[in-house]
């Protein structure tokens, strides 16, 4: 797509975001007769998901060539996003403790109830389950519930031992490379599809919540919390943009040629089905394939930046609600346990808020707190979920020049040996 298409597309979709919240502001429930119009949408870009993994991850990986190279870029990019969901935990939670937004918050009967029933129908979570949910014994399976995190893992599996079976292994490596060309031309096309999609999405999202009025009646009932989450992300997303600029060699462009997926991240609701744009918009902003392919691909699945942040800030608000005090070493363990729900969450709409069960559970929180929190849920999703996919696409910036620099350097020293 050429620069001046990408631009008109961009604004297109900011223009279709803002007329969805019009529409569904102002209709109300009426507004859902769009509502195929985001599921159309919706159901193109998900379709791409599952052959796109497998095709880049694959490639990605086998494109390092060697198995013994897999192992640094690996670990550091695991390491970079660790250290951000960190960042961006301590930064909800320092937030939370000054503004207090739990404190004075009364808890109804019908929350609690809706609370319960949430929290019935989730099941239990536990660390295992984390740990469990990265190896599948049914792929097709996982792949039909787009259950992305043992795809990844799969991927990056073949991916190393194509490398290692010698010639056999070429044609496989060539398949999956034209795979990946394949599928990112049609979500090249799908793109197009964008701003009406977009439009769609946020439409019946608000409509769904019952148009304007209703909408502003909830916000303002926990009108601290969501500001709380808001201004936590927003802080999240500045200190990402700094890592940006000084990580990564990349200016202000990069966040806007980033626009296009984070909007429609916040149209989805679901970092997952944003995933195949993430990646057109990485490509067609230069960042090597191999970032591109290998680093994105795990940061959909594992770095949720927005979502543990949220976690942390919604256990603390809950905790204050109940005038329970929380101290440094429950906090602490709102830090870990945060951490492992957002690689746990799915990135789909609402995950974070079943996995957020793990670290109630673990402070010794009510679940059924969480049943004040679902009216606002769908809203913050949306944002949260932007930031994921920011941090994702930082993660790959810095990766990006990491894997660079270091390949000059292996060329530097590969031609001073001849
Ligand atoms: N909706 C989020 C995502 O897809 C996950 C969550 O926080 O619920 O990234």
């Amino acid at each position: 797509m050429s620069h001046k298409h990408s631009m008109i597309l961009l604004y297109l979709i900011v223009v279709g975001m803002v007329l969805g919240l019009l529409a569904g502001w102002y209709f109300g429930e009426d507004v859902l007769i769009v509502k195929w119009i985001g599921v159309l949408f919706l159901n193109a870009l998900k379709m791409t998901i599952v052959p796109l993994i497998l095709a880049a991850v694959i490639s990605g990986v086998a494109s390092l060539g060697d198995v013994r190279k897999l192992g640094k870029p690996g670990g550091l990019t695991m390491l970079y996003y660790l250290s951000t969901t960190v960042i961006a935990i301590l930064i909800g939670l320092v937030l939370v403790n000054i503004i207090q937004p739990g404190v004075g918050v009364e808890m109804t009967a019908e929350a609690l109830e809706v609370g319960q029933q949430k929290v019935q129908t989730s099941g239990n979570q536990d660390f295992s389950d984390i740990l469990l949910s990265l190896i599948s014994p049914n792929l097709v399976k996982s792949a039909a519930d787009l259950q992305l995190l043992p795809l990844v893992f799969f991927a990056v599996l073949f991916g190393t031992a194509v490398t290692t079976v010698g010639s056999m292994g070429t044609s496989v490596i060539n398949f999956f490379e034209g795979l990946n060309e394949t599928m990112m031309k049609i979500v090249g096309w799908i793109m197009y599809f964008a701003p009406l999609g977009v439009f769609a999405l946020v439409a019946t999202a608000l409509g769904e919540a019952g148009g304007g009025d209703a909408f502003l009646a909830t916000i303002l009932g926990i009108g601290k919390y969501v500001a709380t989450v808001l201004i936590a992300l927003a802080v999240h997303s500045v200190v990402l943009f700094v890592i940006m600029i000084s990580m990564s060699n990349r200016g202000a462009v990069y966040l806007k040629d980033m626009a296009r997926a984070l909007l429609t991240a916040f149209g989805t609701a679901s970092s997952s089905a944003t995933l195949p744009l993430t990646m057109e918009c990485a490509y067609e902003h230069g960042l090597s394939e191999r970032s591109v392919r290998f680093v994105l691909p795990l940061g959909s699945t594992v770095n949720m930046n927005g979502t543990a942040l949220y976690e942390a800030i919604a256990a603390m608000f809950i905790a204050q609600m109940y005038g329970i005090e929380l101290g440094l070493f429950a906090q602490i363990l709102i830090v870990v346990t945060a951490t492992l729900a957002a690689i746990g969450a799915a990135g789909i709409p609402q995950a974070g808020t079943v996995t957020m069960l793990i670290v109630l559970g673990a402070v010794g929180l009510p679940a059924e707190g969480i049943g004040i929190l679902l009216s606002v849920d769908w809203f913050l999703d949306r944002f949260r979920t932007a930031v994921n996919v920011w941090g994702d696409a930082v993660g790959a910036a810095v990766m990006n020049k990491y894997m660079i620099s270091t390949e000059e350097k292996a060329l530097e020293y590969a031609l001073k040996d001849d």
